[in-house]
């Protein structure tokens, strides 16, 4: 096997890319179908999380498949494993319902489909795929943002990010006003055209495609400083903190609220500046999982930006599907980096 990965692109490696975007586009119709087929967003969120389990379950089953079936050997490190779905029959069936609307030639078992999902069960090691079928759950359930994020990483180094945001508005709003812990939406709200894909190969910069997967443009980061990113969920990071940081750079704007990796994808597009998520004081031993960094942080990189934890340090992907050694996020512009850091030793 060879693994002259992505700077003079083998077959093998053309191929990856190609099954990857293939199957998060897959995966994201198969969210969008879940999603539209949901009863009421408040019903939902209050009394039952299914959909998104079925979504989750469904999107890692299609991308899964997709990897073994053209790649056997090939290691994934995946969020979801199908025990709880075994011990589930109704959500098992749902699950198998959705999927085998994505599989054209062969039906697949219920068994097959937990056979899929746990092809995702893989360990970290010197070649793998990691994935987060639908990071954002919380999005998810609100129709915000959320995204399917594939990566694969060689000796440590994510080489490949496949990062699909089905709600992601084709431009975000100027300027963004709104309450506290409110979400900053599209220009023109629902009518503003949506969903984009991020694929980002090392050495190739980043491209930014529709969800269909038409081409739309090479993507970079924001030359000025004007707009920081952060998580909705308020326990997701310290946006206080946050907040000090954006006044120490002289960022006066409102922040960007976004759910899941969609926030990597706007820096890369120069939408915001800086995406920072220091750690929650609440949640002193919390460690960022492998899936929820990796896809975003090569679609930053290949758009011209940088990305660390707030030490400073790399994201160290070889410790296991947590970064043990690595404390909170800073993906930045490029330019911005060093200031951050800076101001983070001041704080
Ligand atoms: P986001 O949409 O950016 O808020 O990120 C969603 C991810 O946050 C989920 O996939 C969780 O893995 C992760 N998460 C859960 N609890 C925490 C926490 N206390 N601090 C940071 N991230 C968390
Ligand atoms: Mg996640």
């Amino acid at each position: 096997m060879t693994h002259q990965i992505f700077a003079l692109p083998t077959e093998t490696d053309k191929a990856k890319v190609q099954i990857a975007i293939d199957a998060v586009i897959k995966a994201m119709q198969l969210c969008e179908q879940v999603q539209a087929e949901m009863v009421s967003t408040d019903a939902i969120q209050k009394t039952d999380r299914s959909p998104v389990t079925v979504a989750d379950f469904g999107s890692q089953a299609l991308i899964c498949k997709a990897i073994g079936d053209a790649f056997p050997d090939d290691v994934i490190v995946a969020e979801e494993s199908a025990q709880a779905l075994k011990e589930n029959a109704a959500l098992l069936e749902r699950v198998t319902a959705y999927v085998n609307g994505f599989c054209k030639d062969a039906v697949p078992s219920a068994g097959t489909v937990c056979e899929w999902i746990d092809r995702g069960r893989g360990a970290v090691g010197p070649n793998f795929w990691t994935l987060d079928p639908i990071d954002g759950t919380k999005g998810f359930l609100r129709r915000d943002q959320y995204a399917i994020a594939l990566a694969y990483i060689v000796d440590g180094t994510v080489q490949l990010g496949v990062l699909g945001c089905p709600n992601l508005p084709y431009r975000l709003a100027e300027a963004p006003h709104h309450d506290d812990r409110d979400r900053v939406t599209s220009e023109n709200d629902g009518a503003a055209e949506h969903g984009g894909l991020f694929v980002a190969i090392r050495g190739e910069g980043t491209r930014l495609y529709t969800k269909t997967g038409d081409f739309i443009e090479h993507v970079h980061v924001s030359e000025t400083t004007d707009r920081f990113a952060e998580s909705v969920e308020s326990t997701h990071g310290d946006s206080d903190a946050h907040s000090r940081i954006a006044n120490a750079l002289g960022i006066t704007k409102s922040p960007v609220r976004m759910d899941s990796q969609a926030k990597y994808g706007i820096v890369s597009r120069g939408e915001a500046s800086l995406y920072i998520r220091l750690p929650n004081p609440d949640y002193p031993d919390y460690r960022e999982c492998i899936w929820d960094h990796a896809a975003g942080l090569i679609v930053v990189e290949e758009a011209g930006g940088t990305v660390t934890d707030a030490n400073g340090s790399p994201l160290n992907f070889l410790t296991g599907k947590r970064m043990h050694e690595n404390r909170g996020i800073i993906a930045t512009n490029g330019k911005l980096h060093q200031q951050v850091l800076m101001a983070l030793t001041q704080l």
